[in-house]
């Protein structure tokens, strides 16, 4: 193959992009080269615009939620063609620690992202392993199929929640991940999926991709209002996606009796404090749900019926990719999903 001059989008310092020029001489043999097509900015990025994320420290290369046409392969690659539409699974595993010989790849003790290895997908290409490369089906447009790693991250947290049929779910949160969860615990047969947040816009569009009821955190006293909904038991199953500690006890303190809460947002400050005794007066369990593992072939499943295309809001070219992050920032954007296209 030709030499190719590759744009990498890079956060040298707090708010600042800038691009990175790196040069694509030859594959490996397992390796695919994507023309990025779409490349979706994730709350995560904002954590590391932030310079706040506490596993990827500046200066860093981002975006991991993508899509792309396959322009070149490695001579063992089989699992993909030439000219398919796809999408990544952006983590790096080992395959060789005891994790990973279980299957549980994303307790791999050494996992990686491609970004974090200077592979950001804010570029024109990308090059990856081919186990790692999905292809799209046909109802998945580019945009609405880079969005399949953030509903990867959903599919992760509602499956270790164990949602089922008639259950009662809150979601503390409606950002993209929250309001996908909501999707998902919809798709998986709650009969009440609760989504709050402080935002009005947000909150009407969780109403449009699967939340039955939505409650103002910032008007309501969110447990009071939750404790009313549900005849004074509390949920089934919270989800805490916003990753603050007032989220956090929100998150525990609704749930009824043996209730689980499954903790998403990334925590900034990392410690907190909470009502411990209800671990044990209300045998209440709390997990955490962090990225994915085989999921991806069940967010795509899911997607077909799910409206990923409202979680767009803008689409910026990669050129004024500091201006796409800029909006993504900008709580007064009212952006959800931030779409950088090259
Ligand atoms: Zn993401
Ligand atoms: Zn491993």
């Amino acid at each position: 193959m030709e030499p190719i001059m590759n744009r990498v989008g890079e956060v040298y310092e707090p708010f600042k992009v800038h691009f990175l020029t790196k040069r694509i001489e030859k594959l490996q043999e397992d390796e695919v080269l994507i023309k990025v097509r779409a490349s979706a900015i994730c709350g995560s990025d904002l954590h590391i615009a932030r310079g706040m994320h506490p596993s990827a420290p500046l200066p860093v290369t981002i975006g991991h939620e993508f899509s792309g046409d396959v322009v070149a392969i490695g001579k063992n690659v089989h699992n993909i063609g030439l000219g398919e539409r796809v999408t990544v699974e952006p983590c790096i595993v080992c395959g060789e620690c005891e994790a990973c010989r279980h299957g549980d790849y994303g307790y791999c003790e050494h996992i990686t992202f491609t970004y974090r290895n200077g592979d950001g997908a804010m570029a024109d290409y990308v090059v990856v392993k081919s186990p790692y490369v999905y292809s799209l089906p046909d109802y998945l447009s580019y945009e609405t199929g880079a969005l399949i790693e953030p509903l990867a991250v959903a599919t992760h947290a509602v499956r270790r929640a164990d949602v089922r049929l008639g259950e009662q779910v809150l979601i503390i949160g409606a950002g993209a991940i929250g309001m996908m969860t909501a999707a998902m615990c919809r798709r998986s047969g709650a009969a009440e999926v609760i989504v709050a947040d402080f935002s009005e816009s947000r909150l009407e569009m969780a109403l449009k991709v699967g939340a039955t009821r939505v409650i103002n955190s910032k008007k309501t006293d969110l447990e009071v209002e939750v404790m009313r909904l549900t005849e004074h038991r509390g949920v089934d199953k919270s989800f805490e996606c916003v990753g603050r500690e007032s989220c956090f006890n929100q998150a525990i303190m609704t749930l009824k009796r043996n209730g689980v809460a499954t903790i998403v947002g990334i925590y900034e400050h990392p410690q907190i404090q909470f009502m411990a005794s209800r671990l044990v007066t209300h045998e209440i369990k709390i997990q955490g749900a962090q990225g994915y593992c085989w999921d991806f072939p069940v967010a795509i499943a899911a997607a077909k019926e799910i409206p990923l295309e409202k979680f767009i809001t803008h689409i910026f070219p990669l050129d004024r990719l500091q201006e796409a992050l800029d909006t993504a920032l900008d709580r007064e954007s009212n952006s959800i999903k931030v779409i950088v296209k090259p």
